[in-house]
């Protein structure tokens, strides 16, 4: 089976006096191995609602989200993902904040500082293990939210608007950085879903993009991306 598989997924809330607003409308798409697929739209199109339900965070209305072809049922060490604000424990160093992403799995303490020490170097944050999140730059601290997120070795990873917190030329870096690991095979990982509202970042880093319409949510095109040879 393919990695993920959406299916008829429909996600509402419940608006107090307005009623029911439907966020999600029957939602199908897949992610195989190997690829890096990317969920544009414009902002408050449900593209987030989709990836919390992906990354088990929430268990949608309607429809179902399998992993390797089992039911998804609340958040799994498979899969790993990355906030646009970070979401960093500013009382925790840089090192401290990679670790927590091993604390809930029984390692020894020894070799969490091993791996975590470990994802640090992979991801450009060697030097910094001691600082704490408010001495960095946004980069930095995005980088920090992507050395926890690998540190588990998951086998998907979930980016949510992972560089518009960031200004231009810091989200270049970062990306050409990520997309460097990724094409060289040294992070750890099967599969990347990027959500964005950013056409550039979509096609500079993603095989497929899938389309969000608004009002509700759903899938309104599919683009197959083909960059010009260098
Ligand atoms: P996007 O990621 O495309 O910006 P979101 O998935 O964050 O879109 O949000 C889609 C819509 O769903 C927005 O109108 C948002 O306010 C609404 N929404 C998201 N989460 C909730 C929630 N927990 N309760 C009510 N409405 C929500
Ligand atoms: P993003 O910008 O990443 O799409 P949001 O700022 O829309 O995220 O949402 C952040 C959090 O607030 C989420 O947990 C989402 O479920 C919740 N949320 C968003 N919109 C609403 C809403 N209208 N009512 C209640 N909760 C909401």
């Amino acid at each position: 089976p393919p990695l993920v598989s959406v299916q008829d997924v429909c996600q509402s809330y419940d608006n107090g006096t307005s009623g029911q607003i439907t966020v999600l409308d029957n939602i199908n798409m897949e992610l195989r191995r190997g690829e890096i697929v990317g969920l544009l739209g414009r902002s408050g199109s449900g593209k987030s609602t989709l990836l919390r339900a992906i990354a088990g965070l929430i268990q949608p209305t309607k429809g179902t989200v399998t992993f390797e072809g089992k039911l998804i049922s609340g958040t799994s060490s498979d899969v790993a993902v990355v906030f646009q604000n970070f979401a960093l424990f500013p009382w925790l160093t840089v090192l401290e904040n990679v670790e927590i992403g091993l604390e809930a799995r029984g390692i020894k303490p020894a070799e969490r500082r091993r791996q975590a020490l470990s994802a640090i170097d992979l991801i450009g944050l060697d030097g910094y293990e001691s600082a704490y999140p408010k001495e960095l730059s946004g980069g930095m601290r995005q980088r920090v939210g992507l050395a926890r997120a690998l540190v588990v070795h998951p086998k998907l990873l979930l980016m949510d608007e992972p560089f518009s917190a960031l200004d231009v030329l810091t989200s270049e870096t970062l990306r050409n950085d990520l997309l460097d690991l990724w094409s060289e095979g040294r992070m750890p990982i099967e599969a990347i879903l990027m959500v964005t509202h950013n056409i550039e970042d979509a096609v500079l880093m993603c095989d497929h993009i899938l389309i969000f319409g608004s009002n509700p949510g759903h899938i309104i095109g599919e683009i197959h991306v083909d960059l010009p040879q260098p």
